[in-house]
């Protein structure tokens, strides 16, 4: 009640912003110190071999640190900041951050600003608790940060000062990552080298590095805060374990793309400006599918900034949310029976010299090289199913997977009708096929110009080629992109390599076999991977049974999904392309299952906290209630309907009985064998917790209003 009154008197705690006074794209990059600061700051020598390191990959000279970091700190100075921070990504998936300062005493009793080329290239925060999976025992806590000159240094604003940050990736001293960083920037690398040879192959000399690129939609909920912080469960699991659908859900779809109340609107508008002065370049803006959902995207970059500045939108997203008086719940899966959200990530590649390599184009020249490219992602989708799905698997992603409104666990390729058909007839053509005849013969006979958007939409596919780029759309929303981009990176890499061989060799230096060769390897492609296609609707049940059949993988929980990472022939992968050692690998394999057992751990535990401290006193105090208007009625000689109290009591009872079993569930012996700990998580652990909600959520449908102890889905949702 209270919360409601808040709520509904909400007023802005400071005015709104001036858009006139500093438009907002005159702010772009403004704390960034990006390209133009650089040429501006740095001598020209020096300025263009980071350019160089920035653009073509080449090696960084170390020389020029100490040049780089007295302009950085000088820069930083002007702009207010005392500070400078390494910023690095643990596996986690939050961003962590050592603040130094950059005064140091001079040993005259003052103090100096120093910021040196060493300090710029290295730290060593303490890194001891951030997990690793056992690559490092906590005695040996020793990590570094090392400075990645291919994502700019940029300044945070505080209310209480800046701070120049620097992002970094994050290594044990033994050199194995300890972050999300390091293996981005390997697999892009391995990519960059595979897409180079397929290139050659068509003419391309130039050596502009080929980048996979992202553009990444984040979809996330807005709630008031006084709702939030009512709410033990979505505070501390950034989910709600209780609540009863709300009358009026979702059904009338009136909410996507609907008018964006101002509040809200407010809001974005500051995010967009705060993420703007990042030099992040922020596009769209809409409503989502849910009540109180919305979503906000980027215009693609270089994978490894996107990845870096997904990272600030999210928490650029939550700290603005604050300031307006929300919260914003980033969970895969906020509300129960309400659309989960979801970050899909665009992906393609390419590079200034050669544009997007995804890109159909309308030559046929550049449709055989867009159809070898495509094949490969096909290929690549299709040969490391596993991975891919173990790379969007966590605890929260799992109640959105499949429930009828994303992508099912099942990992297919929407191609679109045209594509289909254009990889059908080359299957069906052949190299038998003569111009002649008619028939399509790839870059030599037209293909048809395929237009940008080929064909229709698919919503419900986990990845679906959108007109020029793929959508991987199973990623979940509160994941660090970098996983899936590590993974499809290298996977492309490894068919880009399998091609490329096979396509030297039958060609054996003679280019005017290639459209022949290409031909025969899209058809060999294609025939082994057909299966992977799929264009039809993947939330039906028939899909389930189809896929089946076709022999595709369909695992359905992270415990299913993560032991996927132990599979030999995708250690074989990591090594062979130098993106992540077998150590490396199964740190990560164990990190993960970890924080899947810890995650239903900590949710279990709130579950019995909450239905005991919470739901059994409000419903008993119900009871109570109707037992003793039943008593005194009767005393005066009336009747009493004891339905009502009957249902009550009998919820309460299965309420303590579900606790009671849940309590037990969770004090089995736990094993030392993590899969085995989250087998029992995700099959005995997680169906006793609903247990116990199912019958909170009907009490909650019994009990009166204003007792009942938590904020409800409909005051959530629709109270703003
Ligand atoms: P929709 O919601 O219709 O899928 P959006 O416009 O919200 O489309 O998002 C599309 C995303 O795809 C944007 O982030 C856009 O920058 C990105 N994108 C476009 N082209 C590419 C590309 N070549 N590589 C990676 N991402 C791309
Ligand atoms: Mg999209």
């Amino acid at each position: 009640m209270a919360a409601i009154s808040a709520v509904t008197n909400y007023k802005p705690s400071t005015p709104p912003l001036n858009f006139k006074e500093t438009p907002t794209q005159e702010l772009f990059c403004a704390n960034v110190f990006g390209p133009a600061v650089m040429k501006a700051r740095l001598p020209k020598p020096v300025y263009k071999s980071l350019i160089k390191v920035i653009e073509t990959g080449a090696k960084l000279d170390p020389s020029v640190a100490d040049i780089v970091a007295s302009a950085m700190k000088d820069w930083a100075i002007e702009k207010g900041a005392t500070h400078y921070a390494h910023v690095f990504y643990p596996l986690t998936g939050a961003t962590a951050e050592k603040h130094d300062s950059f005064l140091s005493p001079d040993g005259d009793g003052g103090a100096i600003a120093e910021f040196t080329g060493s300090q710029l290239i290295q730290g060593e925060p303490d890194g001891s608790s951030f997990p690793t999976g056992g690559i490092r025992q906590t005695f040996e806590a020793r990590g570094y940060t090392i400075w990645d000159v291919t994502s700019p240094a940029y300044i945070l604003e505080n209310p209480n000062g800046t701070t120049l940050c620097i992002p970094t990736a994050f290594v044990s001293w033994t050199g194995e990552a300890l972050d999300k960083k390091t293996p981005v920037l390997r697999s892009m690398q391995a990519l960059n080298k595979q897409a180079h040879r397929i290139l050659k192959l068509f003419g391309h000399d130039d050596e502009t590095f080929v980048s996979s690129t992202a553009g990444p939609e984040q979809e996330y909920f807005l709630i008031d805060r006084h709702f939030f912080f009512a709410r033990p469960d979505l505070l501390n699991a950034g989910r709600t374990l209780f609540g009863a659908a709300p009358p009026k859900g979702q059904e009338f779809d009136d909410h996507y793309f609907g008018a964006i109340p101002d509040r809200v609107l407010a809001f974005m508008l500051e995010v967009e400006r705060e993420l703007f002065k990042l030099g992040i370049p922020v596009k769209t803006r809409h409503n989502e599918v849910a009540p109180g959902q919305y979503e906000i995207a980027p215009v693609f970059e270089s994978s490894n900034l996107a990845t870096d500045h997904q990272q600030l939108v999210m928490i650029t997203l939550r700290k603005v949310a604050e300031k307006y008086g929300m919260a914003c719940l980033t969970h895969e899966k906020p509300f129960a029976g309400v659309n989960g959200s979801g970050k899909h990530v665009n992906f393609s590649m390419g590079s200034a010299a050669v544009g997007n390599l995804l890109d159909p184009g309308d030559t046929p020249h550049s449709n055989a090289q867009f159809l070898v490219f495509c094949a490969a992602v096909m290929r690549a989708v299709y040969k490391y199913q596993g991975l891919l799905r173990a790379v969007i698997a966590s605890a929260s992603n799992d109640h959105r997977l499949g429930a009828n409104e994303a992508p099912p666990a099942i990992i297919s390729i929407f191609l679109g009708d045209q594509l289909t058909d254009v990889f059908q007839q080359i299957k069906g053509g052949g190299a038998k096929s003569s111009i002649e005849k008619g028939t399509l013969t790839v870059g030599v006979d037209t293909l048809p110009p395929l237009p940008k958007d080929a064909g229709d939409r698919n919503r419900t596919s986990p990845f679906a080629f959108t007109g020029n780029r793929f959508e991987f759309r199973a990623v979940g929303s509160n994941q660090s992109i970098a996983g899936p981009l590590v993974a499809m990176n290298t996977i492309v890499a490894e068919s880009l390599d399998y091609c490329a061989t096979k396509l030297e060799e039958a060609t054996g230096g003679d280019l005017g076999k290639l459209n022949e060769c290409v031909q025969s390897l899209l058809t060999e492609v294609f025939n082994e991977c057909e299966s992977i296609i799929f264009n039809g609707n993947g939330y039906s049940e028939e899909w389930h049974q189809e896929a089946a059949n076709r022999g595709l993988l369909n695992n359905k929980t992270t415990a299913d999904a993560l032991p996927a990472l132990g599979d030999p022939a995708v250690a074989e992968l990591f090594e062979k392309y130098n993106v992540l050692t077998g150590r490396e690998l199964e740190s990560r394999l164990e990190t993960y299952l970890e924080q899947y057992c810890m995650t239903i751990q900590v949710e279990a535990n709130l579950t019995v906290e909450i239905a005991k401290t919470k739901i059994f006193p409000a419903a008993i105090r119900y009871q109570n209630e109707l037992a003793s208007t039943c008593a005194n009625l009767k005393l005066v000689g009336y009747d009493f309907d004891t339905d009502t109290l009957d249902k009550v009591t009998e919820l309460v009872k299965c309420l303590q009985d579900s606790v009671a079993n849940l309590e037990k569930t969770m004090a089995h012996e736990g094993s030392e064998d993590l899969q085995a700990e989250s087998r029992h998580m995700c099959d005995d652990v997680l169906p006793a917790m609903l247990e116990v909600r199912k019958f909170a959520d009907e009490l909650e449908t019994w009990v009166a209003d204003d007792i009942w102890p938590l904020p409800t889905y409909q005051e959530m949702l629709f109270i703003k």
